[in-house]
């Protein structure tokens, strides 16, 4: 039989025998929010998972088993959008502490964690902080900067920051079905001053909501998506998570 690859699937002696084989846990994170009129509101979690998965797909044994998604994420500024279930930051934080102290009681020191929202990284940061001194245990996360050198590369629009050229064109390579295409619109963009725009250097940090921001719920420009990016884009990132995961369990 194949190696079972998810935490949840393996039975308790499974978990065991790989609990002294290796020394990492791998957690995906996502959000369940607004992604504009055309992608499904559950796209960060689903790409946590994916890629986490299409990266330990490509692992020698024995290979580091997968959490169940924290499917809810910090989503607070996408609220008047409807469809958007957001955690308070303190119980998102509190999550991933108790993951981490549970996963340490069954022998993994390292927990590896593939944030797929940028709304969450502050308070998974800061998680992760406790984790290290109150529970000695070192976690890595990675909040799609594997995905980042590709993006650089590939993604031309200006301030591509939610369900844009990114995220369609990732969503079309791997939930085609799932993507309204005939509702792909361009949004009217609105920041108060060019200094607060994302890709402005520096950019300067506001408390904004996405309403404040963009008439349909878009940051960026969804109209240049493709398929054939969004495949480029994944296959880079699966490569260079494969790496990170390969380094972090060789520590
Ligand atoms: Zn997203």
């Amino acid at each position: 039989m194949e190696e079972k690859l998810l935490w949840g699937q393996m039975t308790r002696l499974e978990l065991e025998k790989v609990s002294e084989e290796v020394d990492t846990v791998l957690l995906p994170v996502g959000s369940l929010e607004q992604h504009g009129p055309h992608l499904p509101l559950d796209t960060d979690s689903f790409d946590a998972m994916y890629i986490l998965t299409k990266a330990v797909e490509k692992l020698d044994p024995p290979r580091p088993p997968i959490l169940p998604t924290i499917s809810y994420g910090l989503s607070e500024h996408h609220m008047a959008f409807s469809g958007t279930v957001t955690l308070r930051p303190e119980t998102l934080s509190s999550i991933i502490f108790d993951i981490g102290h549970s996963v340490k009681k069954h022998g993994f020191n390292k927990l590896f964690i593939y944030n797929a929202h940028g709304g969450n990284t502050n308070v998974l940061k800061e998680a992760a902080l406790r984790l290290k001194y109150d529970l000695d245990i070192k976690v890595f996360l990675d909040s799609g900067e594997s995905m980042e050198p590709a993006k650089k590369e590939l993604i031309k629009s200006d301030n591509d920051v939610h369900a844009g050229e990114y995220e369609t064109s990732t969503s079309l390579a791997n939930r085609m079905e799932l993507v309204e295409r005939g509702k792909i619109k361009k949004p009217k963009l609105t920041f108060p001053d060019s200094s607060f725009e994302f890709d402005s250097k520096p950019a300067f940090f506001y408390t904004w909501s996405t309403d404040e921001l963009t008439d349909t719920g878009v940051i960026g420009d969804p109209t240049k998506a493709a398929e054939s990016k969004g495949k480029e884009l994944w296959e880079r990132g699966i490569k260079l998570l494969v790496e990170r995961i390969k380094m972090v369990e060789g520590l």
